[in-house]
């Protein structure tokens, strides 16, 4: 009789624990809850390097990564997918230029070894001298939710890859850039669409935990 009373509460804890078992709830930058399956990593890396000698490589320098800093690019032009920057850093044009992966909606690019030091966060401070930098696509017509995910799943990856912890995942707005001539920039709002009020809050928050559920 008591097992018949509780039985469905029973049946609706074991439902409940395997959900949670296998899936992860997360929260998208506007607030919609995103389910992901635990575990879920496959991804597809395309391996183009910028080549050795070119301006935005010329004076390579081994890095071991201790923390992973998040941009986005801001450029909203419909063609500046992850291919096309990529491609903007292969083009020596710019100089001084550099990050180790660009990431939209179906394709991540790499461009540096993640032993190699980049360009991307603060000159010759520590973000740059200790950081693996993704650059999230902000492409008009690219998904913004599918590049979330595969940069949560990619970071999650360079996590156990490289031993980082949850706490040394950034924003690239953690690091303040100060010039070597000591002009000082303070501190960028980047990945602008995953900051509140031009700091990391809620949402920052949000995507640490989509990370997590790729671990
Ligand atoms: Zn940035």
């Amino acid at each position: 009789m008591l097992l018949r009373r509780f039985s469905p509460i029973a049946f609706a804890l074991v439902a409940a624990s395997f959900f949670f078992l296998i899936s992860c709830v997360s929260y998208s930058p506007d607030g919609k809850s995103v389910v992901t399956s635990r575990g879920g990593k496959s991804l597809s890396i395309i391996k183009k390097m910028i080549p050795l000698g070119n301006l935005n490589r010329r004076d390579p320098k081994r890095m071991k990564p201790r923390y992973i800093t998040i941009h986005s690019t801001a450029n909203p032009s419909p063609t500046a997918d992850a291919e096309a920057h990529m491609r903007l850093l292969h083009n020596a044009g710019r100089g001084r230029l550099s990050w180790h992966f660009s990431v939209d909606e179906d394709s991540i690019y790499q461009t540096l070894p993640t032993t190699e030091q980049g360009q991307h966060a603060d000159y010759q401070g520590p973000g740059n001298r200790y950081s693996i930098g993704i650059e999230m696509c902000e492409n008009k017509g690219n998904s913004r939710e599918k590049t979330l995910e595969q940069t949560a799943k990619l970071t999650a990856y360079l996590m156990e890859k490289h031993d980082i912890p949850i706490s040394k995942v950034v924003p690239h707005y953690h690091w303040r850039r100060v010039r070597s001539d000591g002009k000082d920039y303070g501190h960028k709002a980047c990945p602008g669409f995953l900051m509140d009020n031009g700091k990391p809050g809620k949402k920052w928050k949000a995507f640490l935990q989509r990370v997590k559920c790729y671990q």
